[in-house]
């Protein structure tokens, strides 16, 4: 029977998964069907601790956050997702694009944070050359020198090369020399093509969004991976994605980081579906560490999970809690809807993690750690 790093027996009541349990002892890789037995358990706290022992393994009790501030550059986005509430349209959001007097400004609003990660992705917006991207990493870089950019989709990256007259990788290269450091995950959603055909038949497919991730691999980037889950995906999808990742990253090898990402049903095409419940994301994030072997940190985004339901997701596999964000436009909360004032302090982040009975860590793009901040933790004024 395995031991978590405290010391505690692993308690199984369902049959399933003593036996997934002997297979992850013995080292064996985890299979489709294991997948979605895991997802279909009841066992819930048997399915927590089973991942819980694979982060202990891994990381120990320690939590990871980075000091980062999110920018969305532009709203205006011709491919119309039907999950997204995020692009302007009649009776939605008003569009806007940010010059760089605006992205210089919203920098230099949080000067006091000492963020060390500026995270920027925006809409497809036809109407911007190349060159404004170039400009906007430009902008960044002089704004916050030093600071890690993680920046565009593969569907952003995708546009870029089509309007560069460059080959994606060519693409890369000249983003990278304008200080892009890494890609975040999104634009793929789901893996599945009967998802994507019917949710955002305009993006890339699987396919597509592989090709354009080795190449992000191939260029030397680190790139991160998301799941869009709790919408029409089935079980056997869900697992199906974490297979494509799993198998993609034993080719390539640059993903550090998964990231399940709830779905937020207000102001979408699909409003009528319900939203995913605690249970649920404690689940996707536990199937998560278990099916992703080969990816090191498994986070849990607070924006959509709640701060309340991330900090039980760090007894359920997950080592991350994403970072203090400050501005999120992308999903509301429930409870302020349009306030896209999301922020945790860099205080509030390290109270969650210790609530938790959880080591936090402060961190750089790349998870080293970095010295915790005793002056705000002392005096959180
Ligand atoms: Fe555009 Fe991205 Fe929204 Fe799709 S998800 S409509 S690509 S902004």
């Amino acid at each position: 029977m395995a031991k978590t790093n405290h010391g505690s027996q692993i308690v199984l009541k369902d049959p399933e998964l003593i036996q997934i349990s002997s297979k992850l002892e013995s080292g064996e890789r985890l299979s489709s069907e294991d997948g979605v037995k895991l997802f279909q358990t009841d066992d819930l706290n048997g399915l927590g601790q089973l991942a819980n022992a694979q982060r202990e393994l891994r990381h120990g009790a320690n939590t990871y956050f980075v000091r980062n501030l999110h920018i969305n550059y532009t709203n205006i986005c011709s491919n119309g997702c039907r999950f997204c509430s995020f692009y302007s349209r009649r009776n939605g959001p008003q569009p806007y694009t940010l010059d760089y007097e605006a992205v210089k400004n919203r920098i230099l609003a949080y000067r006091g944070e000492r963020i060390t990660e500026v995270h920027i992705v925006g809409g497809i917006n036809k109407a911007l050359p190349y060159g404004y991207y170039i400009g906007l990493l430009d902008t960044v870089k002089e704004a916050l020198p030093g600071c890690h950019i993680k920046a565009f989709t593969a569907v952003e990256l995708q546009h870029m090369a089509q309007i560069s007259g460059l080959s994606l990788l060519d693409t890369l290269e000249d983003l990278k020399v304008h200080g892009l450091s890494s890609i975040p995950g999104g634009g793929i959603e789901v893996s599945s093509r009967r998802v994507h055909d019917t949710l955002f038949p305009n993006k890339l497919n699987s396919d597509q969004w592989k090709e354009v991730s080795r190449c992000v691999a191939k260029a030397g980037l680190t790139q991160y991976a998301t799941m869009l889950y709790g919408h029409i995906e089935t079980i056997q999808e869900r697992v199906d994605h974490l297979l494509f990742l799993r198998e993609l990253q034993d080719e390539c090898h640059h993903i550090v980081t998964f990231t399940p990402l709830a779905f937020h049903p207000e102001d979408t095409l699909l409003s009528s579906l319900p939203h995913t419940s605690g249970i649920d994301d404690l689940k996707m994030i536990a199937v998560s560490r278990l099916m992703l072997d080969n990816i090191s940190h498994i986070k849990t985004f607070w924006v959509m999970n709640t701060p309340e339901v991330s900090q039980t997701a760090l007894w359920y596999g997950a080592d991350d809690m994403d970072g203090t964000v400050l501005r999120y436009e992308i999903t509301y909360s429930d409870d302020r809807p349009q306030d896209n004032e999301q922020g945790l302090s860099y205080y509030k982040m390290v109270r969650l993690v210790r609530q938790a009975h959880r080591i936090p860590v402060e961190r750089d793009s790349f998870y080293m750690p970095l010295p915790l901040d005793e002056e705000i933790i002392n005096d959180p004024s």
